[in-house]
């Protein structure tokens, strides 16, 4: 997208779109806040949207939709079997991802417990450049592991590397020399790796990922929840796809993987998910697995109003005033907080803007999860809803010792075309703020820990009564404001 250039010098990112629906918010006062987090167990999974302001726990199921979206879900053909709105989708993924064969799924995970039912046997091995909360889970349940293949860079987080989400190729020569070609069933590419900060990889990465396939004959597996905005800053960052088209690049990507995936709620802003190839035996692997857990195979689970969303959502995938919306309003989000010196994952990725919570909070030890308490704190000062990405979201071993995390962030997501700009200064102004009195901050212990996926339900409490403590100091300094 040309960038638009502003005569007085600010450097801003301008909407491409208009408003014509709105939704109340509710900046509720310091004190409701208070409460809300208490209730929430300090988890922001568990706070009621009525107490939230700014919401930007995820970018899953939250992004705006177009006209044409909305339209086209009118339009929708309902039937158990055979419905036209799952022919319609086919075209689209046919057209968009360049793959015949489309089975669906009522979202991203449900691709990979069918993914991993298929084609993991206990023992086997998933190299990949990093793992995602779901897939690992399903990886786990089928009795496989995990071997996270990122480049050395990937994980300093201050960074201007352009591709942290990089496979490191020589590492994945010698995990396929160390385990052997018959442990691992297939190596999974993650498009714009979400726990890392939503870092992208380079088209030239991919291609080596490929070769490496190919000489051993072993197939590549891309998620592609997050796809669109890799493809988007392999345009602006990688020279040789400079002048290439979404559409072009969008195309090679896929082409390069035998078995693409994806959750709908992300990529075209719509609800479900799909796998797609345009292998036929592979399809065939998974076929029967569908009406088991999903639905029948024209529909998956998802509603046929959904499906007619997702097929006009994949194609505005390759406009580019639509998929830059989200990479550049993160892009003013982190340049902003680096420059008040705010550690944040840099350089500005995908899907939301990651706070390095060991750097923000290095008085935490890592046992009482700086993530986790950043996100309970910064709730508790802006009614603003981030998500801990750290050891809360890991799991533990099997003497049930905790894994720490490699990294503790905390992520403010930004879905696509939902929020104004002036919402973004006012998440910069209260992080600023909370910046300031960071030592206030304290630990969480868990009181309550689900075994499976704990971050969603868990239940935590503060360490001491370091949240009083900072609701005090907040009154004192925003007098009544909210
Ligand atoms: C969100 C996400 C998933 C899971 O998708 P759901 O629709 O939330 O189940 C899988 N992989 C990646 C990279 C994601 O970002």
């Amino acid at each position: 997208m040309s960038q638009v250039k502003f005569y007085l010098g600010e450097d801003i990112p301008l909407e491409l779109h208009k408003v014509r629906v709105v939704q109340k918010l509710h900046l509720v006062p310091i004190e409701r806040r208070l409460d809300a987090i208490k209730e929430a167990g300090f988890n922001t999974f568990r706070l009621s949207t009525l107490d939230v302001y700014l919401d930007m726990l995820t970018d899953s199921g939250t992004n705006a939709m177009s006209d044409n979206q909305v339209a086209s879900m009118l339009q929708a053909d309902d039937a158990y079997a055979g419905s036209q709105s799952f022919i319609k989708l086919q075209k689209a993924v046919e057209d968009v991802l360049g793959k015949k064969y489309l089975l669906p799924v009522h979202q991203g995970r449900a691709a990979e417990n069918v993914i991993c039912r298929a084609f993991i046997k206990k023992g086997d091995i998933i190299p990949t450049n990093y793992h995602f909360t779901t897939v690992l889970a399903h990886v786990l349940e089928n009795g496989g592991k995990i071997e996270e293949l990122l480049h050395d860079h990937a994980l300093v987080l201050h960074s201007d590397h352009p591709f942290k989400g990089n496979m490191d190729i020589e590492k994945l020569e010698a995990c396929i020399q160390k385990h052997g070609v018959d442990k691992i069933p297939f190596i999974r590419m993650e498009a714009s790796t979400n726990l890392i900060g939503g870092q992208p990889f380079s088209m030239s990465n991919l291609m080596d990922v490929r070769r490496v396939a190919d000489k051993y004959g072993i197939m590549l597996v891309l998620d592609a929840s997050l796809l669109g905005e890799n493809a988007y800053l392999i345009q602006q960052r990688e020279e040789q796809w400079k002048e290439n088209s979404m559409a072009d690049i969008i195309k090679m990507m896929t082409g390069l993987a035998d078995l693409v995936y994806f959750s709908a709620r992300k990529l075209s802003s719509s609800r479900g998910g799909g796998i797609c190839t345009n292998r036929k035996d592979l399809y065939g692997k998974m076929e029967a697995l569908i009406p088991l857990f999903e639905g029948f195979l024209t529909y998956g689970g998802i509603s046929v109003r959904e499906i007619e969303a997702m097929a006009v959502g994949l194609r505005e995938t390759l406009d580019e005033t639509m998929i830059s919306q989200s990479p550049s309003f993160i892009k003013y989000l982190v340049e902003s907080l680096d420059k008040l010196g705010i550690p944040v994952v840099t350089p500005p990725g995908v899907l939301g803007a990651h706070v390095d919570a060991m750097a923000f909070c290095p008085h935490i030890p890592q046992t009482e999860y700086p993530a986790g308490a950043l996100a309970a704190a910064f709730y508790l000062i802006s009614g603003i809803r981030g998500m801990e990405r750290g050891t809360i979201s890991s799991v533990r071993d099997e003497n049930g010792d905790e894994i720490l995390a490699d990294v503790e962030l905390l992520r403010l997501a930004v879905p696509r075309r939902v929020f104004t700009l002036s919402q973004v200064k006012y998440v910069i102004d209260r992080l600023a703020w909370l910046y300031e009195n960071r030592d206030m901050i304290g630990g969480l212990k868990f009181v309550y820990e689900p075994p499976v996926l704990r971050f969603f339900m868990g239940g935590l409490e503060p360490t001491s009564d370091w949240p009083e403590k900072l609701m005090i100091k907040f009154r004192k300094d925003f007098g009544e404001s909210l």
